[in-house]
Formats: structure tokens, C-alpha cells, sequence
């Protein structure tokens, strides 16, 4: 076989088993898994074993709506000062509380997410 030689990327295991039926070479040990085209030779990762693979990407991300925290607290606070400035908030009674509430919301927002 042809995969005799290889060893396992994910945990360095030397006996990466071969399912011949469906082109297919994995680790017992750690799950580790991928296809390989009989006809290019191109390998193409199934699973690639242990927890810190398994999760996404996105969980690791410290963001509010694509947006640096910091930077969605900042922009956040130039629109509610905009807002107030401008009168936008008078139909919601006095204009010094509201901002305050929104300050505190989005403080509380970048807090969590900081
Ligand atoms: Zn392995």
C-alpha cells in the first residue's frame, strides 16, 4: 500500500488504518480521517478529530456584529450622542435618560464581549 509510510498529522500515530473500499484513511487513535482520490491522489480532510476542531471558528470570535468590540462600543456611542444631539429620542420622553440606558446597554454589551 501506498499509505504505508504515513503517519498520522493529527496525533503522530504511525498506523493510520486504510478503508481500500471507500479510498478512505483514518486514525483509530484519534479520529483523524481523510479521503484519498484513487484517480489524483488529492486528499481531501473528512474529520479531523479532538474537541478544538469540532468547534467552530465563530465561538472563538470576540465580536458584536462583525465589529471589534471596542469599536462597536465607540460607533455605538457616537450614534446614541447623534441621536440625542438631533432630538431623536424625545418621543421616548427625557432624552438624558434614554441615552443613559443605551450607554449602559451597549457598555454592558461590550463588557460581556470584551
Ligand atoms: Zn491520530
Amino acid at each position: 500500500m501506498a499509505e504505508e509510510n504515513m503517519a498520522c498529522p493529527q496525533c503522530g500515530n504511525p498506523q493510520l488504518d486504510v478503508d481500500a473500499e471507500n479510498s478512505v484513511v483514518f486514525c483509530k487513535k484519534c479520529g483523524f480521517a481523510v479521503r484519498v482520490d484513487p484517480a489524483t491522489g488529492n486528499v481531501t480532510p473528512i474529520q479531523t478529530g479532538g474537541p478544538a476542531a469540532q468547534a467552530p471558528a465563530v465561538y472563538h470570535e470576540k465580536s458584536i456584529l462583525g465589529m471589534d468590540p471596542l469599536t462597536f462600543w465607540m460607533g455605538g456611542t457616537a450614534v446614541i450622542l447623534l441621536a440625542t444631539i438631533f432630538g431623536f429620542f424625545r418621543a421616548f420622553g427625557d432624552e438624558i435618560t434614554t441615552f443613559g440606558t443605551l450607554e449602559i446597554l451597549l457598555t454592558a454589551l461590550w463588557l460581556l464581549k470584551k
